[in-house]
């Protein structure tokens, strides 16, 4: 099981982009088939009926990897992932509801529940929310080599996505001191 990257709790669109990841066993996807993307989606409480198109999911991915590269590198994104995901946002009619329990809530209340368009206009939506909004400056990518994951910059000194890569990132730095002595000292 991954630790997931800071900011995904709070980002859907964060989540989607860190489900392709490297480790040390080599590329993972964990959208690899219909029914992961299936589960991976009912985990984030977007179940569809079925199993899902994994097509318009990958596609979503692509795009809001290359938004979050943007706002990161501090560049304008490829045209066609804005309209990607904006067309991933049209494809269901969602309206805001307000849902008034112990407080007063937000909800999104799609037009075709449990559909896989529902479910991929929640995601773009939210990438639309991340990009657009006040976390759009906290997006990062991992510094640590070899990793490709993204995540919410929520503390000023943070640079890797998990405990996991800071520790290669401070063992690789060891590993190269130690080494630099041994060749100083010959
Ligand atoms: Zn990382």
């Amino acid at each position: 099981m991954v630790t997931a990257a800071p900011g995904e709790d709070r980002s859907p669109a964060l989540a989607l982009v860190n489900t392709r990841r490297l480790t040390a066993a080599g590329p993972v996807d964990d959208l690899a088939t219909p029914d992961d993307a299936a589960s991976w989606l009912s985990g984030r409480g977007l179940a569809v009926a079925g199993s899902a198109e994994l097509g318009r999911l990958t596609d979503l991915r692509v795009a809001v990897r290359e938004l979050l590269a943007a706002l990161a590198e501090g560049r304008t994104p490829a045209e066609d992932a804005v309209e990607v995901v904006n067309a991933a946002a049209r494809a269901d009619a969602a309206a805001p509801q307000l849902v008034w329990d112990a407080g007063p809530e937000r909800m999104w209340s799609p037009a075709r529940p449990g559909s896989v368009e529902a479910a991929v206009a929640a995601l773009a939506r939210d990438a639309i929310e991340v990009v657009g909004g006040e976390l759009g400056p906290l997006v990062r990518p991992c510094e640590a080599h070899g990793c490709v994951r993204y995540f919410l910059r929520e503390h000023a000194r943070r640079r890797w996505c998990s405990t996991t890569c800071g520790d290669r990132v401070r063992a690789a730095r060891h590993q190269r001191l130690v080494v630099e002595q041994r060749e100083g000292s010959r």
